[in-house]
């Protein structure tokens, strides 16, 4: 009679078994997969997937109907006239070249502020570049998404020198230990394995878009959402004049970084990049599969990241670029077409700060 019942009665023992091993299973997975990193740890893992769920399936299209400019009042935009005559504004792919003057602040910020977006500033601070940080970070608190959800990224070495600068509301420094390299070019290249690392694992649970930033640098004016596209990249201050066969593009076949003569849009500096955490997820992720093949083949490309960086781009081009306003360095003068200095390289005596 038990035998009979326990064949055409199985959810006797199985309702046991589901106490006693899956129930603890699910609290354990909740726990794990959590990780204690983002701010969805709070919620159980069920919350957790539900959140997931919500921004890839229909139902974030809902929360998009929310979001509507108020009445504004600003000069009407033309259709006949030049919003800037000496340079250019569009890509021949129709990204946005983004000047001074092209864009009206509170049209975008109106739009991104309802989105509410998050954005991750990456920074590289190994060995004596930690000395950077307190002026980097003192002017990002001034001119950098003033207003905007922002988390520091500082990769470093030297996690107990990352000085304690006071941060806006809304905005908070995370210090994510990593190993130092001997060479600086190292620490260069290996920038792209930690990003993609790193993103998949955190950034991309905290973060909407990831800016890139060389750390020897300083705001000094405005940088804010204008500059945020699903890939953006920025025009090297030493180039942005330059004839294509002038760019210093890795030139030799046998590095997967190669760009032909008659190749290439412009040279990009690898100091001032991002886009949507996806899409840098996959620039990060391809550069350094890039690195990681040249590395196989024994050779090193001429500009490192840079040139894997501008090889990604010539193959998918960014949707947005930005003038030189936005990565410059006074060595180079001041001339007439760059009214506004807006990330400005600090001087640095190269021998000494790489050793
Ligand atoms: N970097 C670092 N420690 C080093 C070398 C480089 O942290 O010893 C990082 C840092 O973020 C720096 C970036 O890598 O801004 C690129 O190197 P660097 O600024 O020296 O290149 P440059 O702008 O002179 O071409
Ligand atoms: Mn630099």
């Amino acid at each position: 009679m038990s035998e009979v019942q326990w064949i055409y009665a199985p959810w006797k023992i199985k309702h046991k078994i589901f106490i006693l091993i899956f129930l603890p299973f699910v609290f354990w997975l909740s726990w794990y997969s959590n990780g204690g990193n983002s701010w969805t740890s709070s919620l159980p893992f069920s919350c957790k997937l539900h959140y997931d769920h919500a921004r890839r399936d229909g139902s974030y299209l809902d929360h998009l109907l929310e979001i509507r400019l108020p009445r504004m009042n600003y000069s009407q935009p033309e259709t006949m006239n030049l919003l800037r005559t000496d340079v250019a504004v569009l890509t021949p792919w129709f990204a946005p070249i983004i000047w001074d003057g092209t864009f009206n602040i509170d049209i975008l910020n109106h739009q991104f502020k309802q989105r509410d977006v998050r954005i991750g500033l990456v920074i590289f601070a190994i060995k004596k570049y930690v000395v950077f940080l307190q002026l980097f970070l003192e002017t990002a608190e001034t001119f950098f998404m003033v207003g905007y959800k922002v988390n520091y990224y500082i990769l470093t070495d030297r996690p107990k020198d990352v000085p304690n600068v006071t941060l806006a509301e809304g905005r908070r420094v995370v210090v994510l230990k990593i190993p130092s390299h001997a060479r600086w070019q190292d620490v260069c290249l290996n920038r792209m394995e930690i990003i993609s690392v790193f993103t998949k694992q955190q950034f991309i649970h905290e973060v909407d878009y990831l800016v890139s930033a060389d750390i020897d640098m300083r705001f000094s004016d405005h940088v804010g959402v204008e500059i945020l596209s699903d890939t953006f990249g920025t025009l090297h201050p030493g180039f942005y004049r330059a004839k294509r066969q002038h760019f210093t593009f890795e030139r030799r076949p046998a590095s997967q970084a190669y760009i032909a003569v008659d190749e290439g849009d412009f040279y990009y500096a690898a100091g001032f990049y991002g886009g949507t955490v996806d899409e840098v997820y996959k620039l990060a992720n391809q550069c350094h599969n890039g690195i990681m093949t040249d590395k196989a083949n024994s050779i090193e490309a001429v500009w490192h990241e840079e040139s894997h960086l501008n090889k990604y781009f010539l193959n998918h081009k960014p949707t947005k670029i930005l003038s030189p306003e936005y990565l410059w360095d006074n060595g180079m003068g001041v001339p007439e077409v760059l009214r506004k200095r807006r990330f400005v390289a600090v001087p640095k005596n190269h021998a000494e700060i790489r050793n």
